[in-house]
């Protein structure tokens, strides 16, 4: 799975919940998507680990099944 810069769609870098574009050189903020219903997912944090949670009734969703797309805006 690769991602694209939405500024330049250079192929993107991911760093964690993060993507790095090596053109721009800009951080864009990753966005968690179901893989069940694409729908965007609730983080949760609790004790140093990270559950996301569909809220559309899939429920918990492993960390490594969840999608990361990149949002368009950058911070
Ligand atoms: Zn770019
Ligand atoms: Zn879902």
């Amino acid at each position: 799975m690769s991602e694209h810069c939405p500024v330049c769609q250079h192929h993107l870098i991911a760093r964690g919940e993060r993507f790095y574009c090596a053109s721009c050189q800009r951080d864009f903020a990753a966005k968690a998507i179901c893989p069940d219903c694409g729908q965007s997912l609730q983080i949760l944090k609790a004790c140093g680990a990270v559950d996301y949670f569909c809220p559309n009734g899939d429920g918990l969703i492993s960390g490594r099944r969840v999608v990361f797309k990149p949002l368009s805006e950058s911070l």
